[in-house]
């Protein structure tokens, strides 16, 4: 039966890459003819998409319910929390600095020729919301909007009341408890069945990328698209590796090969909530608890951006560079400041980062008509930084899960010792 599962999955592993392989032919065959990429292929993603937005908040919403349920304690929550919030805020301020490093050295902007077409304003992209706003809206004013409108960081928050209310109803939350783990299953397996999908979503979400995205659009930002891919590369072998191997003693060669699936996944969807039923299955296949992966992977798809950091980074540097602005290193620690805190706000979807990319250009006076010149390529851009973005929860995932082990290793081996 395991054989067969493990057959499965690789399987689908395969096919989701044949599939992005098919999808680049296919666009690139279709350049020139974006609209019939456009009309006939895209709904095709656009519907699997869909499904995998439909199906998120339930599994989100049961699957921290029954993983806070679960856990039997409240302060056992707060400790797991308080770790993947460390977690996250070290992996992002390493990723913008990746960033900031790697776009200065490389000189990034050296060679770009700006036209005064590429100065159009960018809509949209001025309102960034402020901090203490980020922060009031987690807390949700409505117990059900948020379920519709798919706030995740909301949904995260009820779902943890519900789970604490069970646990301190105690026999009465019983039934209450029973019913979510029912629901929980459920969702799962329909998720399950949307993932077996997957081939047909990923060829339908990236040709029309390819096809779009002709040398004309590619060519003059290649050295910042570069310049970004490699920074992440970077980052993901040097930071995921080693915490991933020094927490819990995983090879990072087997922690990539897992991770492959929901690797790829982020990579043509751009969209790390939607990556989410991915990611579950993969560090779930690389040994961390349910309970753990149910709290720590929404909450990462979250808040945690270390991809968006990276791109951030060089995109500020690229700007300046363009602009003839020098930053000064003080300037630069503040890009790591505003883009470790503007990365919390970015939300999981597609194109979001570029909008947050307006409060790091503010916060050191870049020019906000900068945002302009890198948005032509954002998709391709976007792909690399959300493959980074949920790398960087699992890499979270398993650790946090290796260290709330041991911890529960050495009560037992404290209390095995008094008695
Ligand atoms: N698309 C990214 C994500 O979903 C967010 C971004 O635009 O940077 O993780």
């Amino acid at each position: 039966m395991n054989t067969k599962k493990q057959k499965k999955k690789l399987s689908l592993t395969v096919m989701i890459l044949t599939a992005l392989f098919l999808g680049i032919l296919s666009g690139l065959l279709l350049q020139g003819h974006p609209k019939i990429a456009e009309n006939y292929i895209q709904p095709f993603g656009t519907i699997f998409l869909n499904l995998i937005k439909m199906i998120v908040v339930p599994v989100v919403l049961f699957s921290i319910i029954q993983g806070v349920v679960s856990l039997q304690d409240i302060k056992k929550v707060g400790s797991i929390g308080g770790k993947t919030i460390c977690f996250y805020i070290v992996t992002t301020a390493f990723a913008v600095t990746f960033g900031l490093l790697f776009a200065n050295v490389l000189n990034v902007g050296g060679g770009y020729v700006m036209n005064s077409s590429s100065l159009e304003a960018y809509e949209g992209a001025t309102k960034a919301p402020s901090l203490i706003e980020t922060l009031v809206n987690i807390f949700p004013s409505n117990a059900v909007e948020p379920l519709v409108s798919a706030t995740m960081l909301q949904v995260i928050v009820i779902a943890l009341f519900f789970g604490f209310g069970i646990i301190i109803a105690g026999d009465k939350g019983k039934p209450a408890a029973d019913l979510v783990e029912s629901l929980s299953e459920v969702c799962i397996n329909i998720m399950g069945l949307i993932i077996n999908l997957s081939p047909i979503g990923v060829f339908a979400l990236i040709t029309p990328v390819v096809a779009a995205n002709g040398p004309s659009v590619l060519l003059p930002l290649l050295k910042l698209i570069g310049v970004a891919y490699l920074a992440s590369i970077v980052h993901m072998v040097v930071v995921y590796s080693s915490a991933v191997k020094g927490f819990s003693g995983i090879s990072p060669l087997r922690f990539f090969k897992e991770q492959s699936p929901a690797m790829l996944f982020a990579f043509s969807s751009a969209s790390s909530v939607g990556t989410l039923p991915f990611n579950y299955e993969c560090t779930e296949k690389l040994g961390a608890r349910k309970e753990i992966a149910s709290f720590v992977l929404p909450l990462g798809a979250t808040i945690n951006m270390d991809g968006t950091a990276i791109y951030q980074g060089v995109s500020a540097i690229f700007i300046a560079q363009i602009f003839g602005v020098h930053l000064t290193l003080t300037q630069q620690l503040m890009v790591i400041l505003t883009t470790t805190l503007a990365s919390i706000g970015t939300a999981g979807v597609p194109g979001s980062g570029v909008i947050m990319l307006a409060m790091v250009l503010q916060s050191v006076g870049l020019p906000l008509e900068g945002i302009a010149l890198v948005a032509g390529v954002d998709r391709i851009l976007d792909m690399a930084r959300t493959t980074v973005n949920i790398t960087g929860d699992a890499a979270c995932t398993i650790c946090v899960d290796a260290m709330e082990k041991r911890k529960e290793a050495r009560r037992k081996l404290n209390i095995s010792n008094n008695l």
